[in-house]
């Protein structure tokens, strides 16, 4: 017969902590503190093994299980020394609902089970306070009505609520045993009315139905999005666990708290908690009345209030984190009624570990393993003031909530072009640039905004790719936003926001607010900086290296200050459109003569070693990964409306006769557009496809990055400079971008007779090139895998379209999570691990990393790990959370090898 209840009372429970999946979190850890003599008033579960087996069978009970139930109760009486359905000492129950993992108010408990018009008189005489009993009684209606009986709460609430107005009462404990009786009589009455039934008087059926109540709340739909939300999965089902009741309603000796041991906003090391004197556990937690401060208790039962602090101590080393308690004082005694790992905010997280490892609670690797690598990024970023947010919704001034793209609160007015968020920002304003989408030649009016909001894309459109780079705060898909560009206006609920109007965004959150919010910087604290070199430690020991992508000599030193040790991409394309350049490089395209373009060129070489210069400066003694232009030429090129508009332009001017000049410019740049357009532009002529028909452009890249690696070793800073090959997919194109770089390179080296050592190697980005990477190793000095192309090309989804088909796979369960922020490691992961195998089967001492956006993802560092990576590469903002993911990596594993980590 299978066990489906486990007994804890008495100092002895038959469970304990490791029994979290059978019991339940809330199941188990009663057992466990009942174990460790705290006091806890006694009780059963039942195991969620019994939940599945219902489940199977329909809803239908498992044989034996409602036998093994009263028979607990049994027991449960002779400890409580109470009986159940008794009229002279009836025994009071709660129904508590508990998952393997915590999920907060999502499913329902039901409190003073076990009262009925007879056993309410029992509880009245035996406490001595009819008003107390009929204020169980009260609540247990109303509790087991709307949870059992599917009854709206409202329809006894108002009565409640029109008592008191009548009596001019304000609160509940204010209202006389009298009225009570006749406020129950009225519940009664309801019942009766609403389900035909009278409110079952049998304490055992009561018992039977709440259960099954509570085993269902697993469905309920809070509970189901809280689930697909966290990812927790649809079969765990809940334990359920009845309990003695203990009373904090008893009077002003008595009442109900709940408590944190550290602040779970700051993470600062002192109790934190709320107190309400004669209340119900769930005045607190339903958020019904408003606690106060703990000093209210100490003031009140000083004694209950020490052994409480000493408590929460003890849980707290006992389980080796910061706890989340509910306790409830009895008449002066107290119980804790549950405890948990206490959430917390990113800052906070990072504290707490780091202080626990101070306190010599738990060890360095523990501390590294307790953060999640996302909060130490978040934990840097700026926030909305959090009392002024909640102002804010209350007041109705949410717009839209979008997918948080880059994390990060901003404030500034509203622009919907580019160019007026450059000319606003030169004059000192703060804008929001808000778009339906972004294309690569809104980076200049991205970068002069604060935040980015767009209505369509997902989380790996350009805007957000780009936005994290820059650390800006994007919000991406706010699809409620109906942008009409033309009048500078967007709409959204019947509201009409204009341009110069002010918004407020938060990027970690996906919040559009109405008007300004203040932000509070987040900032690299002490205990930040602690963790972060006790990760490097344990990561630097046989671990990976963590490097940015970074394009101008400012990120690269944002870069260095988080962290990196190096640069694994720099995208040469950011600087050909900032504005000065643009013209040059349009001059270079639109060149249909081999001296103009290399006319054109030869302006533009100065300037990229300009950056290059700059960046290699920043990065004296690290390793520089320069890629080589990458996106199609068009891309530098009007787009589709300023297309229309010049051929508008240029009929008007044909027509009117006049300014020949212009219509001829005009005329030069139609043409280009309409000769470089593309059916496929992922699929087109890009990456070395463009370097090995237009040789110049790439001869002309290495030059200027060779000529400014000599120019700085010369003055002593130490350069590494390693140029990138895009797009490789046949041995041919990798042995001939790679000869035609080592000729330029090595010329300009001979020319100014510098030593400079430097590496020519290729990005793993088409699938073809992971599967023949043995051959492209034969030239190739060192890979990097592009995952954004490489997941584009391996699932033939385009990156820029996926938004319309993505979300509906995942509602579907179609793909497991968007392959473009996750790595799919299945099937794309298998090309990365083929190509490193293949590669180094030709090149044992290949030096691979990854540089797409996968390598700031925690889950995703950990399977470059696994795969034998030297490096991953990611925005300069995520470089704290790679650092931490390599360091949990790295221990994760050595801790499965069996390495004693002390
Ligand atoms: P949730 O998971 O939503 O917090 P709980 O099962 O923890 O639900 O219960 C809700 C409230 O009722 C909590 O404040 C809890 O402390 C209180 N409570 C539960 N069981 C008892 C009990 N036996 N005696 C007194 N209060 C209780
Ligand atoms: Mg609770
Ligand atoms: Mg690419």
């Amino acid at each position: 017969m299978t066990k489906y209840v486990y007994f804890f009372g008495a100092g002895r429970a038959e469970g304990s902590s490791v029994m979290r999946n059978l019991l339940g979190g809330k199941g188990c850890e009663l057992a466990e503190m009942t174990n460790l003599g705290i006091p806890v008033p006694p009780g059963f579960t039942i195991t969620t093994q019994a939940w599945v087996h219902r489940q199977r069978a329909g809803r239908q009970w498992p044989e034996g299980l409602w036998d093994q139930i009263v028979e607990h109760l049994g027991r449960l009486e002779q400890v409580a020394d109470a009986r159940f359905g008794d009229r002279e000492r009836p025994l009071l129950v709660s129904v508590r609902s508990g998952a393997r993992v915590s999920m907060p108010g999502m499913m329902e408990t039901i409190l003073n089970l076990g009262l009925n018009d007879a056993t309410v008189e029992g509880l009245a005489a035996r406490t001595g306070n009819e008003r107390f009993a009929w204020d169980c009684y009260r609540r247990f209606i109303t509790m087991f009505a709307s949870v059992v009986l599917d009854i709206r709460r409202d329809v006894f609430e108002e009565p409640l609520a029109a008592l008191k107005s009548r009596l001019g009462l304000r609160t509940d404990a204010e209202i006389p045993a009298g009225e009570l009786r006749k406020l129950v009589q009225t519940y009664h009455d309801e019942i009766t009315a609403r389900s035909g039934t009278p409110f079952p008087q049998d304490v055992r059926e009561q018992l039977r139905l709440a259960v099954d109540s509570v085993f269902d709340s697993w469905f309920a739909k809070k509970a189901t999005e809280y689930r697909r939300i966290h990812g927790v999965p649809e079969d765990w089902g809940t334990a359920v666990t009845i309990m003695t009741m203990v009373f904090g309603n008893l009077g002003d000796t008595s009442g109900t708290g709940v408590g944190f041991t550290r602040d779970p906003r700051t993470g600062e090391a002192r109790f934190y908690a709320e107190f309400l004197p004669n209340a119900q556990g769930e005045d607190v937690v339903a958020g019904i009345r408003t606690p106060m401060p703990i000093e209210a208790l100490r003031e009140r039962m000083p004694a209950a209030y020490t052994e409480l602090l000493e408590i929460a101590a003890r849980l707290e080393r006992h389980y080796k984190d910061m706890q989340d308690i509910e306790f409830t004082v009895q008449e002066g005694k107290l119980y804790l009624l549950q405890t948990r790992s206490g959430k917390r905010s990113a800052r906070a997280a990072v504290k707490v570990a780091v202080d626990l490892e101070k306190e010599h609670v738990i060890d360095q690797h523990t501390a590294i393993l307790r953060v999640r690598p996302p909060e130490v990024n978040e934990a840097i970023r700026p926030v909305f003031e959090e009392r002024e947010r909640t102002a804010a919704i209350a007041d109705g001034r949410l717009l839209a909530r979008g997918l948080p793209a880059a994390p990060g609160a901003a404030v500034g007015q509203v622009v919907f072009d580019p160019d007026r968020a450059v000319e606003w920002a030169k004059s000192g304003q703060q804008v929001i640039l808000v778009r339906p989408e972004t294309s690569p030649e809104d980076v200049a009016g991205m970068y002069a905004s604060q935040g980015i909001v767009t209505s369509r894309g997902g989380r790996t459109s350009h805007a957000a790719v780009v936005a994290v780079g820059m650390g800006k705060a994007c919000i991406v898909g706010a699809a409620d936003l109906t942008i009409d560009e033309a009048h500078r206006v967007f709409t959204v609920g019947g509201r009409s926001v204009r341009e110069g109007d002010v918004i407020s965004v938060d990027g970690g959150t996906g919040e559009v607010i109405l008007g300004a919010v203040s932000t509070v910087e987040g900032q690299l604290g002490d205990e930040f900086r602690e963790l972060l070199g006790w990760a490097d430690f344990y990561r630097r020991n046989g671990g990976l290296g963590v490097r940015a992508n970074a394009d101008t000599p400012a990120d690269a030193e944002r870069a260095r200050a988080f962290g990196a040790e190096g640069i694994g991409l720099v995208r040469t394309e950011h600087m050909f459109f900032a504005p000065d350049r643009l013209p040059i490089v349009r001059e270079m395209i639109m060149a249909l003569d081999q001296p103009t373009r290399r006319s054109a060129l030869e302006r533009l070489r100065p300037v990229q070693r300009a950056d290059f210069i700059g960046i290699f400066r920043a990065m004296d003694g690290l390793p520089v990964t320069i890629r080589l232009l990458d996106p199609p030429l068009h891309e530098f090129l009007p787009n589709w409306k300023e297309y229309k508009e010049m051929i508008e332009e240029k009929s008007r001017l044909e027509a009117l006769g006049t300014n020949p000049e212009e219509q001829r410019r005009l005329g030069a740049m139609i043409e280009a557009v309409e000769r470089l357009r593309e059916a496929n532009p992922m699929l087109g002529h890009r990456g070395c496809r463009l370097g090995i028909t237009h040789p110049e452009i790439y001869g002309m890249q290495a030059r200027a990055i060779i000529e400014a690696a000599c120019t700085v070793a010369e003055q002593g800073v130490r350069v590494e400079p390693e140029i990138m090959i895009p797009l490789t997919g046949t041995v041919g194109e990798m042995k001939e971008t790679f000869e035609q770089t080592r000729r330029v390179a090595d010329g300009v080296i001979a020319e100014m007779g510098v030593h400079v050592k430097y590496l020519v190697g290729t990005m793993i980005e088409v699938p073809r090139a992971a599967l023949i990477a043995q051959k492209i190793a034969e030239h190739a000095e060192f890979f990097s895998f592009g995952t954004n192309d490489l997941t584009q090309l391996a699932f033939g989804y385009s990156r820029d379209d996926v938004a319309k088909f993505l979300p509906k796979y995942l509602d579907m369960g179609l793909v497991p999570a968007d392959p473009f922020s996750i790595l799919d490691q299945e099937g794309v992961g298998e090309l990365i691990s083929l190509g490193i195998d293949r590669g180094r089967r030709r090149r044992p001492d290949l030096k691979i990393g990854i540089c797409g956006e996968h390598g700031g993802e925690a889950s995703s560092v950990e399977f470059c790990y696994k795969v034998g990576m030297n490096y991953v590469s990611c925005s300069p903002y995520l470089i704290p959370g790679a650092r931490l993911a390599a360091a949990q990596a790295r221990i994760r594993d050595r801790i499965a090898g069996g390495d004693d980590l002390r």
